[in-house]
């Protein structure tokens, strides 16, 4: 597996591991979210981030 794909599938899972608390969750609202949910999104945030600019650099 490459550095890139194993991103992109950490990436992913964090994605659906915050949608899953995010469904599951009910101290989680739109306005804001559970300490857990929180640490879920913010993993989620910076594998997204790193996972766009991986994707920005490979075009230029
Ligand atoms: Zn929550």
């Amino acid at each position: 597996m490459t550095a890139a794909t194993d991103l992109y599938e950490r990436y992913q899972r964090a994605a659906t591991a915050h949608r899953q608390h995010r469904a599951s969750c009910t101290n989680c609202t739109d306005t804001g979210r559970c300490t857990a949910g929180q640490r879920l999104f913010e993993t989620f945030a910076r594998l997204q981030d790193a996972h766009l600019n991986r994707q920005r650099n490979q075009r230029n």
